[in-house]
């Protein structure tokens, strides 16, 4: 946990609250008082211990990179980012989120394991950069 984790009551967390946040340059999700859980997933309930006693926070901007695929063909809205990595990034304080990092056209581009940043931006998506 670091101290710029906010903790609010919980109030839901809607898709749009979420996108909005990310616009903000925030990551912002749930965290289970009962088991600890994190996850971004917009939820009602723990799917680890069915308790509905979720708080929203706030979670890490940095992480590493777990696994992930090359893009060469893309959606429409991400078609003049090719290529990038479309990517599963362990968050520092808990949770994965799926996001993208542009600039990788070959695995020599992005190590497992590499540091990124959540990149505030005005692409769709969750856009990580390398640290
Ligand atoms: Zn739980």
């Amino acid at each position: 946990m670091t101290e710029t984790t906010q903790k609010e009551l919980l109030s839901e967390l809607t898709i749009k609250e979420f996108e909005d946040s990310i616009h903000e340059g925030k990551i912002r999700g749930y965290q289970c008082r009962n088991c600890g859980l994190k996850r971004i997933d917009i939820m009602e309930f723990c799917p680890n211990c069915h308790q509905a006693e979720l708080e929203k926070v706030e979670f890490s901007d940095k992480g590493s990179v777990l696994t992930y695929t090359i893009q060469f063909v893309a959606p429409e809205q991400y078609m003049n980012e090719v290529p990038y990595a479309w990517a599963i990034i362990q968050l520092d304080d808990g949770p994965k989120v799926t996001g993208w990092i542009p600039f990788v056209s070959k695995p020599s581009d992005l190590p497992i394991g590499q540091r990124v940043a959540f990149k505030k931006s005005y692409l769709p998506g969750i856009v990580f950069e390398k640290i």
